[in-house]
């Protein structure tokens, strides 16, 4: 299926898809930059096997394509149209394709249906879904069905519902399993899918992330986030993952590749010694790389925090070798302070206490020779960042605010406070 874009559509459906996508970022504004990530296709009618009603659902793929069928816009109300929208970014941010547990899918031949594992999964998707979607409804949507209607307990996830359907002796209800949500909930093909370019998975596990923070961030002020959504941004945001070990991971990952990158024009052997046994070679050179920690000092930081993360970055660089003096460390708010190269810890002043600019930060540390190999930002996100990254420096994001922000071409690690975590 090729796809049309959607200006294709007539101008009274383009202003009704407009509205049902302002009706779903008004509805959950948390979501809207996942709502921008979407990508429409318009599906034309006749190229469906029975014709727009297989898209009713304006089911999405896992490149983040929703499918419009120009019929089916035409059908249904605004908010109906702005619900499944929200009902797609559901299964699209929880990843319900990479779950699916089923047989894979014969084919996709146009008319093909859809098997009884994809049915089963799609009632088990939706089940876990229906809590995010409770959203100041006077009248909720009755299809999905809500869990309880399935007799199935509410507040679970899809696996879970997968498996206490599995254990059903007698089949799911066809009126309850006719709804498609498509390549985004199973993974497996249809015959509207699309060969537009998808939307990276890094790009994707990103929009994740973004939105998740967006939740954190709404939070702050309004109740109004179905516990669905909170507890899947505490999921992501919380990774099982140990912080100290991912940060030591990838300040490895970028002296390995700061030495191998240098390494590598010294240590090519030359023809000529190789075919002259005996010549003496130059000594290996295992170059070590010029770190600069940037700590972001503006009031938002607990210093108790900053110290342990300061900690643990001085002791991976001492466990990699490198030593103290090629580590420079520099505090940033809204400007950069006095590089220093401590002895200890403890012999460090940080100035601050402003607003943040960890660009000041950037461009100080870029501004030193030698220029640092690796730059370690150790701060909580709410600063402007730089559009492009440094030429030739890696720079690794020491997080400790999940809902701050971090370029994408920064590598990234979320720094949380260690609270036993509660299922
Ligand atoms: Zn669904």
């Amino acid at each position: 299926m090729s796809g049309l874009p959607l200006d294709e559509l007539p101008p009274g459906l383009l202003r009704k898809w407009a509205a049902a996508r302002v009706w779903a970022a008004h509805r959950a504004p948390y979501l809207a930059s996942a709502l921008l990530t979407l990508d429409p296709v318009v599906v034309p009618d006749t190229e469906i096997t029975g014709g727009g009603a297989a898209l009713r659902r304006f089911p999405a793929d896992v490149g983040w394509h929703l499918h419009i069928s120009p019929a089916e816009l035409e059908r249904q109300s605004v908010p109906r149209i702005g619900f499944w929208v929200l009902h797609q970014l559901a299964h699209l941010l929880r990843e319900h394709a990479a779950q699916y547990p089923g047989a894979a899918a014969p084919d996709a031949a146009p008319g093909a249906g859809r098997t009884p594992d994809q049915r089963r999964w799609n009632v088990a998707a939706d089940a876990e879904i229906y809590d995010d979607l409770s959203i100041g409804w006077l009248e909720p949507p009755a299809d999905p069905p809500p869990p309880h209607a399935l007799a199935l307990p509410a507040g679970r996830l899809a696996r879970r519902y997968w498996e206490l359907l599995r254990e059903r002796a007698e089949p799911i209800d066809p009126a309850v399993t006719a709804g498609d949500c498509g390549n985004g909930c199973d993974g497996q093909p249809r015959p509207w899918n699309c060969d537009w370019p998808p939307l990276s998975r890094t790009s994707a596990r990103l929009t994740a992330l973004e939105t998740a923070r967006r939740v954190r961030e709404h939070l702050r002020t309004r109740e109004d986030v179905p516990g669905g959504w909170r507890r899947w941004a505490d999921e992501i945001l919380q990774p099982t993952v140990n912080w100290r070990r991912q940060l030591a991971t990838q300040i490895r990952r970028s002296i390995a590749h700061t030495a191998g990158r240098v390494d590598f024009t010294y240590r090519r052997p030359s023809r000529r010694a190789a075919s002259s046994p005996g010549a003496v070679l130059p000594s290996l050179h295992q170059p070590l790389p010029v770190v600069t920690v940037l700590i972001d000092t503006s009031g938002s930081m607990s210093d108790e925090m900053l110290g342990r993360c300061l900690a643990e970055v001085d002791g991976v660089l001492r466990a990699a070798g490198v030593g103290r003096d090629r580590l420079t460390v520099i505090s940033v708010d809204a400007q950069a302070y006095q590089a220093q190269t401590p002895r200890r810890l403890a012999d460090l002043r940080l100035g601050g206490g402003g607003g943040t600019d960890i660009r000041a930060g950037i461009d100080a540390a870029l501004a030193r020779r030698p220029v640092p190999d690796l730059i370690i930002a150790l701060t909580d996100g709410h600063t402007p960042w730089p559009d492009d990254p440094p030429p030739r420096t890696r720079v690794v994001a020491g997080l400790l605010d999940p809902a701050g922000q971090t370029p994408g071409w920064a590598t990234t690690v979320v720094i949380s406070d260690e609270r036993p975590r509660t299922v």
